[in-house]
């Protein structure tokens, strides 16, 4: 089979022959109908986040047919059309039994730490393989397995109930979808916070509304529109500590930020006024669990959670049109949604 693969950090994809992949008693081999471009594979690629051992395929957010099942697997059968969890566990271990498998002892991201769908091929465990509803197109089904499965991750851990009110610091590949899913769960008003006047303006059209950090101070806009409240729940998605900072000064009594925003730097907190006073809490959010994922996919299908304005490109498993997508992704770092249809 054609496989799309990092041979060398710092270089090109490369395409590559490779073997169809063997399936093992408790796997299923997907034929890939959709993967999703990440911004992440553009760090993969340029050797800033250690990919090995190389070679490796890349791509995490797969969505394509059952080929073929092992012996064990009689969930799934060939021809079913489904979507694939990034992360490939055990079922196993303490974490996976507990049902946080983003914790697993011996877990494997695909795409990273496991070939991926960059490819016709992929063979993953039954146990991450999800029914993908027809209503559903693969474009959707494959991205929504990332971004979109991690903002509702991190609703969920902020424990987000109907007629509170959110903020969302960061418009962006992720913020899009929390927004959409925070007034799927009823929040009563959603705020969205960037800099970027076009992100803030599908941020609005999803029912968001839109406020410029680059025109004043965020935290006090909030206040104002919350009449001094603040909000029940913020989310930082950016990954930056003065945002961090903007987004726990904006919340409300037993207000709760939760984190997925990446970065190694550490942020500022005064622990009396901005948490221990109003008994705030900062929550941290890592990836998202299995289970969520089919709500995610109800979500998507009953259209709380529209992608359309997501995925704006789709290109063949071809290196020299990959390797643009990710040159794009890198130099603009904009949300330039690319989809590899094989
Ligand atoms: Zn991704
Ligand atoms: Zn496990």
């Amino acid at each position: 089979m054609r496989a799309v693969q990092l041979v060398q950090p710092g270089q090109p994809l490369r395409m590559r022959e490779l073997p169809v992949p063997e399936v093992g008693s408790r796997d299923v081999l997907i034929r890939v109908a959709a993967a999703g471009i990440c911004h992440s594979d553009v760090h993969y690629r340029a050797g800033i986040s250690a990919v090995r051992p190389l070679p490796r395929t890349l791509g995490h957010e797969v969505a394509g047919v059952v080929e073929k099942r092992g012996s064990e697997v009689a969930r799934l059968h060939p021809g079913n059309r489904v979507c694939v969890h990034y992360m490939a566990t055990c079922g196993d271990c303490e974490y996976c039994n507990r049902g946080y498998e983003q914790f697993c002892t011996s877990g494997k991201m695909i795409g990273k730490h496991r070939d991926g769908g960059y490819a016709e091929y992929i063979c993953v465990p039954a146990r991450s393989v999800f029914l993908l509803p027809s209503e559903i197109s693969w474009e959707h089904g494959a991205i929504m397995m990332c971004s979109s499965a991690t903002s509702l991750h991190a609703l969920n851990k902020a424990r987000l109930k109907a007629g509170e009110t959110v903020a969302i610091f960061g418009a962006g590949g992720l913020g899009m979808s929390a927004i959409q899913l925070a007034r799927a769960f009823g929040a009563k008003q959603v705020f969205a916070v960037d800099m970027q006047e076009t992100k803030l303006a599908i941020a609005q059209r999803l029912g968001a509304i839109p406020i410029n950090a680059a025109a004043g101070d965020p935290v006090e806009e909030l206040q104002d529109r919350t009449a001094g409240r603040g909000v029940d729940v913020a989310l930082e998605l950016i990954g930056l500590p003065q945002v961090m900072r903007q987004a726990v000064r904006s919340l409300a009594v037993f207000g709760r930020l939760a984190i997925a925003g990446i970065t190694d730097r550490t942020f500022e907190v005064a622990p009396y006024e901005e948490l221990l006073g109003r008994e705030a809490e900062i929550i941290g959010v890592s990836d998202h669990l299995a289970q969520e994922i089919p709500p995610l996919i109800d979500f998507v299908r009953r259209g709380q959670l529209q992608l359309s304005e997501v995925v704006t490109q789709t290109v063949s498993l071809d290196a020299d049109e990959i390797n643009g997508i990710l040159d794009s992704l890198g130099r603009f770092g904009r949300q330039i949604r690319a989809v590899i249809t094989p």
